[in-house]
């Protein structure tokens, strides 16, 4: 009351404290990429019911001098907040390619045949983004189709200069995924408007795919759609084996999720991969 009446001053410094924590990280963000503190992890996506490797997702990983692993959960939002979302994303991308790139020189036929990158909204709506992909395509000599463009409903729908954008990487030759289908801004629309090829189906809906639920319903309903319209489907989350039957029994081809396995280093990718190690090969010959 003494500042006036009607103010709560006390709220005033958490929110402050709050802010100057948001400033401090976004500027160590700022240097994590020259300080070499990213990295990509790869989670298999897998077939069902055998569990063969049909793909893998690269997740961007933080390990702050500091504070350790940093979740992307809080730092992609910051980075999109302050725009440096477009940066780090140019830095994904490049580094998934080379990974891409790299597999399919050493395996070939055996190589993960799809490696997906997660496209943030605002850098779908820079405008330079598809001619930049080109590029990146055309210098590290990557078979356009084995990268996938994981976009999110709500990005899609932003603007139209990002439905453009989707339409010019599909144009290129990548694979476009809708992720985290059914949280977002669904517009069954969307399905029509643009080239997609692939719906991830997400976790909160898998999650009750065993019960009697709502989400079961939905779950088992979308692959009838994405069917009809040769969509990949891919269910997001799975982390028991009974989720995984079920999937199955529902007609899911493709998942995800802790059941199969986590995110891994590109290193341990190359392991479940169906080839014989070159030092094996060596040993047959004597
Ligand atoms: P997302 O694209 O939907 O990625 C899937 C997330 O679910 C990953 O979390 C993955 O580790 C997690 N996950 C996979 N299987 C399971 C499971 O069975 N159970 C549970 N509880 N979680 C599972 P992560 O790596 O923490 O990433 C979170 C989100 O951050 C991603 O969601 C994506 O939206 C964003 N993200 C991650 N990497 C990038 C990136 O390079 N660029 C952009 N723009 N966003 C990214
Ligand atoms: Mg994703
Ligand atoms: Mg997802
Ligand atoms: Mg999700």
């Amino acid at each position: 009351k003494n500042t006036g009446g009607g103010r709560c001053t006390w709220f005033d410094p958490i929110m402050d404290q709050i802010a100057d924590a948001d400033a401090r990280l976004a500027a160590d963000l700022r240097q994590a990429i020259a300080r070499d503190e990213l990295f990509l992890l790869y989670q298999p996506i897998v077939e069902l019911p055998h569990g063969r490797l049909a793909g893998v997702e690269a997740l961007i990983r933080w390990r702050h001098p500091t504070h350790g692993l940093v979740s992307p959960g809080v730092f992609i939002p910051l980075a999109e907040r302050n725009g440096y979302i477009v940066e780090l994303g140019r830095w994904v991308l490049r580094e998934a390619v080379r990974q891409a790139r790299e597999w399919e020189l050493a395996y070939g036929d055996a190589a993960p045949e799809k490696v997906s990158v997660n496209i943030s909204a605002r850098q779908l709506r820079e405008p330079g983004f598809p001619a930049e992909v080109a590029e990146l395509l055309r210098t590290s000599g990557l078979t356009p189709h084995r990268l996938v463009a994981e976009v999110t409903e709500t990005a899609v729908l932003g603007t139209g200069e990002s439905l453009d954008a989707v339409r010019a990487l599909h144009a290129l030759g990548l694979r476009i995924a809708l992720d985290d289908f059914g949280t977002g801004q669904s517009s069954l629309s969307l399905l029509v408007d643009c080239p997609v090829k692939v719906l991830k189906v997400d976790k909160s809906f898998v999650d009750g795919v065993t019960g009697a639920s709502a989400q079961a319903v939905i779950v088992d309903g979308l692959i009838g759609i994405t069917e009809g319209l040769k969509i990949e489907a891919v269910a997001e989350g799975v982390e028991t084996a009974d989720q995984a039957y079920r999937l199955h029994k529902m007609g899911y081809r493709f998942a995800q999720g802790f059941h199969f396995a986590r995110p891994m280093p590109g290193a341990d990718i190359a392991l479940l991969l169906d080839v014989v190690p070159a030092s094996r090969k060596v040993d047959n010959l004597h």
